[in-house]
């Protein structure tokens, strides 16, 4: 244990500490510990509030052959969709009505929605919701466009770094994409000042410990202010078909670690934690997550953004459930509330 004394003393690990951590996280006892602690902080914090974030995942185009995922140019069999910018905004107004405060745009990497389309989408929702939060997901731009869409009023951009270990990097990415280039773009988007979220996915092919480790001190690094991790999860239509899928276990435990190393972190209990476990979103909020992430997507749409196998994608992570939602919430000893639920540190200089 005293390993984890370390990591709740001093909110920082080294990697070497990182890895002695990470060697004992099958141990219960120190999981609980470390949950333990990692609910105290955000308490102290944010209260017992959980954020939503209403997810529209408006183009499954991508450019990109990230060999993990259902949605890569590589697949063939996946029937592609791209929202229009009215149906976007249906998808905003819709939300707006449930009471969202925060929506996310996420898409694969889409020629279509270029530099201009997307900085006159950004300018349109923030003119139709200026009580809003808007957050990006769309993958690696140069610094310029960043600026440019932050300049149209984005607030935040989630780009997980996916693995922080150079060579594993190179078993789930095609040689054109590079670990610099996606640590550069996180770079220059907390530059830019949006609220940042990096992360990755636990338990993906050719993971070790020595990924994780790497993993936990690119974080302390960063410093972004969200991390969104969550289990790999195999798609049919991938060379990982056949590989195991990410560990609920590990992945709460890590959650855990990251909310004590970036104690002010707006930490989503994810999707895919939703998918592997169908209490994973409560068992995410008990080990210090704090951000549940609703689908607002078309329902026509929903199944063809299919990232992994069985993504759930009809129940208790619509949006249209949000009554549900609040209710499994405050059993769980939380408060699903409407608000922005922006960053609460320093490290933010939002304009709004
Ligand atoms: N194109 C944007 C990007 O690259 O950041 C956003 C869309 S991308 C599909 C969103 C996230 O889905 C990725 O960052 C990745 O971690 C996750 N993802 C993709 N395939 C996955 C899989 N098989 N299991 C779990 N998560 C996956």
């Amino acid at each position: 244990m005293e390993i984890a004394d370390k990591l709740i003393q001093t909110h920082f690990l080294t990697k070497e500490e990182a890895l002695e951590l990470l060697a004992h996280a099958g141990n219960k006892e120190m999981a609980a510990r470390l949950a333990q602690e990692a609910v105290k902080l955000r308490q102290s914090y944010y209260g017992n509030k959980v954020f939503i974030r209403g997810l529209i995942e408006f183009t499954n185009h991508c450019k990109n052959n990230c060999y993990y995922c259902g949605i890569r140019r590589g697949n063939g069999k996946v029937k592609r969709y791209r929202l229009t910018e009215d149906e976007i905004l249906e998808c905003c107004d819709s939300g707006y009505e449930l009471g969202f405060r925060t929506f996310v745009l996420q898409g694969g990497e889409d020629p279509y929605y270029t530099d201009e389309r997307m900085t006159a989408l950004v300018k349109r929702i923030k003119e139709t919701y200026p009580d809003c939060a808007l957050t990006l997901s769309v993958g690696e731009k140069s610094r310029a466009s960043y600026a440019q869409l932050r300049k149209a009023g984005a607030d935040r951009y989630l780009l997980r770094h996916e693995t922080a270990d150079e060579k594993h990097y190179g078993i789930l990415h095609p040689k054109e994409m590079s670990l610099a280039a996606r640590k550069q773009c996180l770079y220059d988007l907390k530059e830019l000042g949006y609220q940042v979220g990096a992360g990755f996915m636990v338990g993906s092919p050719g993971q070790t410990r020595e990924s994780l480790a790497e993993d936990l001190v690119f974080l302390q690094e960063l410093g972004p202010q969200m991390v969104g991790i969550g289990p790999f999860v195999p798609h049919h239509e991938t060379r990982f078909a056949g590989e195991p899928a990410g560990s609920v276990e590990l992945t709460l435990f890590l959650l855990s670690v990251i909310r004590i190393l970036l104690p002010k972190a707006l930490l989503p209990a994810t999707t895919a934690l939703g998918t592997m476990d169908s209490d994973g979103r409560e068992k995410g909020l008990a080990a210090g997550a704090n951000v549940i992430m609703p689908n607002l997507s078309p329902m026509k749409n929903r199944k063809q953004y299919d990232l992994y196998d069985n993504k759930i994608s009809t129940g208790e992570e619509a949006a249209e459930c949000l009554d549900s939602l609040k209710r499994r919430v405050a059993t769980a000893g939380y408060r699903l509330v409407c608000e922005r639920g922006d960053f609460a540190g320093e490290q933010f200089s939002g304009r709004t």
